[in-house]
């Protein structure tokens, strides 16, 4: 268990997190649109960038008070770009990782190399180089060289961003399959991202927390804000214009358009993790 405590943090005169205050456990989905402050928080969480004030418990201990101390094993840290040595081998670059993280021991190396290969079903690919993989495939070595020292907590910065829909799902029950015996902590500004894979989700807007729950308190934010109606392709953008659209579906009668409408909401519609995110926004004008 994480608590994040009042954390601040300040570039020069400019505040991006204010008091943020989270419990992190399960798989946590941190939510919330470019510039809300997810990278700063996961940085100060792993010990990359320090706050301006507040304190990080990690299973009761603080972590703020250890400056400097090497965190690599209770945390781990998968950046948005992970693309390093392209001309090199998988487990060469894992095995030079290794090395870096401090395995020094040649068989102890060894073990570590395959063992976090075996974890992200990447053994067969250890002989290709970084160059020849695909987009995910180069995530999961950035996650097999999270694995190297067996931290207990994973923390991926926007995992998803720019892999094709067949990746997303493998990553996606990969990211599962992690969280059986990891703390996993996953930032995104899209919400269909996390959905169906996080047991409680942090919001964050302008660097203060929104709302923290479980999805389905996420969900019911929107219960009875929400109405549904069947319209011709001609009238869409009038629609699109008067109210606040969150989807369009194709039927064969027309466009059926879901909406907004806080006053006259239809409490039978059942909404989904993102008409909760937008409910949740939208409290804040
Ligand atoms: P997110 O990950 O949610 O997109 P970030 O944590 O990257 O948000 O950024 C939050 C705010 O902090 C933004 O306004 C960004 O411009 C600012 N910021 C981030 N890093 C720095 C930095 N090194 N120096 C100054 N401002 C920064």
């Amino acid at each position: 268990m994480i608590k994040v405590e009042h954390i601040v943090k300040t570039y020069r005169k400019n505040t991006v997190l204010h008091h943020v205050s989270l419990s992190i456990d399960g798989i946590y989905g941190l939510l919330g649109s470019n510039g809300a402050g997810k990278t700063t928080l996961m940085k100060i969480l792993c010990g990359l960038t320090s706050a301006s004030g507040g304190d990080i418990l990690i299973d009761g201990q603080s972590k703020m008070r250890r400056k400097y101390a090497d965190t690599s094993e209770i945390i781990g840290f998968l950046p948005q770009d992970f693309n390093l040595y392209p001309s090199l081998p998988v487990h060469e670059v894992l095995s030079h990782l290794a090395l870096l993280q401090g395995i020094i021991d040649k068989k102890k190396r060894y073990e570590a190399v395959q063992r976090s290969l075996e974890r992200v079903n990447l053994t067969e690919s250890a002989h290709l180089k970084m160059e020849e993989l695909s987009g995910g495939m180069r995530r999961r070595v950035g996650i097999a060289q999270l694995l190297l020292r067996e931290p207990k907590i994973l923390v991926f910065d926007e995992p998803t961003a720019g892999l094709d829909i067949e990746e997303r799902i493998r990553f996606r029950n990969l990211l599962r399959e992690l969280g059986h015996d990891h703390t996993i902590i996953i930032s995104s500004h899209i919400v269909e991202d996390i959905e169906f894979l996080c047991t409680k989700i942090g919001m964050l807007s302008n660097g203060r927390v929104l709302f923290e729950g479980s999805p389905d308190e996420l969900k019911s934010r929107a219960e009875g804000m929400l109405a549904e109606s069947t319209v011709q392709i001609s009238e869409l953008n009038d629609w699109v214009k008067e109210y606040d659209v969150v989807n369009i579906e194709e039927t064969l009668d027309g466009v059926k358009v879901r909406y907004v409408d806080e006053k006259n909401g239809d409490h039978a519609i059942v909404p989904k993790l993102s008409d909760g995110y937008l409910a949740v926004m939208r409290s804040l004008g």
